[in-house]
């Protein structure tokens, strides 16, 4: 019935609002007024203080349709059906509001009624002990108790450190025997993508105090996140996250460029998915504010362009392309993002200035690591040189985990240790030389920045950091 990606996010925030939600716009990417995260990568991230109570929200039901980045999923994408560093995630969250019993019926309602998925292929689990949980999915919404999975902490139960807490729901769709990895034990939280979880309902009911005590809050929040690319996928029966309607577009651009189609074998297919992924989060990031470094969100936003530059040679193509890509998923998201849009230009010269840096690298840097890695190969060797992986960044900008990377696909670890000592070595090296320079030149510069939070992009015009206008 609702099929396409932007219907689908329209058709959720609108039932929520149904519901007495009030609908807010996606935060930045970039967390604001919070260390602990690098990145936004949940609809609740950016909501924190609501929950906790030290910001009082604009009403006590919301819903959004937040970004989100997740690099710590970089190793599934492009292998499994079901990952990607960005990603959408819907969210109806309840502060001090409703609680399970409003949500799980909800939940239920919207995926069986609004989107008319088949009872028999959902799945529901629960945390181990919230009987609660159980008894409102059997007694309330009426499903099949067989249907019902107790899974443990890991999956079942959401903390970060202190303050709220809880046990979590979550929704399953079963994708059919063909998906199955086919091992006897395969069911409801098997790695493989048969039973692919869709929706997480979440409880927060606990003020954990980090100490093991788990005393009940008074008013209960509820937080949910379902993955806008995820139910897409599943709606529209395709295999994969990047064969969702839009998302294809991008990936048919990619394939237009470098002339591999889709399905031309199982290895390119893998560097399709990746770069088509890895131009999305990026092209959100930048237009977010995040700016290419060697540190924080600046390293995670290099080292996804640069993988994907490294992929883009993996298919055969030598000139610098995923600017031009850049230019079709700001066409495919501008709809819902209209920032995008408005920051087109820059999103898109930035991303040719990177690119364009790395492509004069990259060959030399390729085949560097190609021999290297030939030869420890033919010695019988385990461990890549951590003096070479240096080399490799100080001299050809190898990010240290793409040589990781590389490594790995030929069965090799890197030593890390000494490249952290070369790397350490070298930053105390630029530090004595700029201390020699004397307090007139130009030295001083880079002492000054060093310490000073990340940038953000407040505009055109201004580059403001925590009140200093650089
Ligand atoms: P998984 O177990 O599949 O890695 P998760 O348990 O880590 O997912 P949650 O943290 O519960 O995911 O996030 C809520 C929802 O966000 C998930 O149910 C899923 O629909 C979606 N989601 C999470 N990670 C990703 C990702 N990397 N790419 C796309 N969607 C995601
Ligand atoms: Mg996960
Ligand atoms: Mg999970
Ligand atoms: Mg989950």
């Amino acid at each position: 019935k609702w099929t396409g990606l932007n219907e689908l996010r329209e058709i959720y925030l609108s039932y929520f609002e149904s519901k007495g939600h009030l609908r807010l716009p996606s935060f930045p990417l970039i967390p604001k007024d919070d260390n602990s995260l690098l990145l936004i990568n949940s609809g609740m991230a950016p909501m924190k203080k609501y929950f906790t109570g030290e910001v009082t929200p604009p009403r006590k039901r919301v819903t959004t349709c937040q970004k989100c980045i997740r690099t710590g999923d970089i190793e599934n994408v492009g292998i499994t059906a079901r990952h990607g560093t960005f990603f959408e995630m819907l969210g109806n969250f309840s502060f001090g509001d409703y609680f399970k019993h409003e949500a799980i019926p909800w939940a239920w309602e919207f995926c069986t009624k609004v989107l008319e998925l088949p009872v028999d292929k959902l799945w529901v689990t629960i945390y181990l002990d919230d009987d609660e949980a159980h008894d409102i999915w059997v007694n309330e919404v009426g499903i099949d108790p067989k249907h019902i999975v107790r899974l443990g902490k890991e999956d079942n139960f959401w903390e970060h450190g202190s303050g709220p807490c809880g046990p979590c729901s979550e929704i399953y769709f079963d994708r059919g025997e063909q998906y199955s990895c086919g091992k006897p034990t395969c069911g409801v939280g098997c790695d493989c993508d048969r039973y692919v979880e869709f929706w997480n309902v979440v409880f927060s009911q606990f003020d954990s105090d980090g100490k093991g005590n788990y005393p009940p809050m008074e008013h209960p929040n509820i937080d949910t996140g379902m993955g806008l690319d995820r139910l897409a996928c599943i709606m529209q029966g395709v295999d994969n996250l990047f064969l969702v309607d839009t998302v294809q577009n991008i990936m048919k651009h990619i394939s237009k460029i470098t002339g591999v189609d889709y399905g031309d074998s199982p290895k390119s297919d893998i560097s399709l998915r990746v770069i088509t992924d890895h131009v999305r989060s990026t092209v959100f990031m930048i237009g977010d504010g995040v700016m290419p470094s060697n540190e924080g969100r600046g390293y995670v936003l290099r080292r996804l362009l640069r993988r994907a530059a490294r992929h883009g040679r993996l298919l055969g193509v030598h000139d610098t392309f995923l600017w031009r890509v850049a230019d079709t998923v700001i066409t495919e998201n501008r709809g819902a993002y209209p920032e995008l849009a408005e920051k087109r230009d820059m999103i898109v010269k930035l991303m040719r200035v990177e690119e364009e840096s790395f492509s004069k690298t990259v060959d030399q840097g390729l085949s560097l690591v190609n021999g290297y890695l030939d030869d420890t190969v033919k010695a019988g060797g385990k461990v890549f040189s951590g003096a070479e992986a240096f080399l490799l960044s100080d001299t050809y900008g190898f990010p240290i985990d793409l040589t990781k990377e590389i490594a790995a696909e030929r069965g090799l670890s890197v030593d890390e240790e000494e490249f952290a000592r070369l790397m350490k070595e070298q930053k105390e090296r630029a530090r004595a030389a700029r201390k020699n320079a004397g307090a007139d030149a130009w030295a001083g510069e880079n002492d000054q920045l060093e310490g000073i939070p990340e940038t953000d992009f407040v505009g055109y015009g201004t580059m403001k950091t925590e009140g200093r206008v650089l």
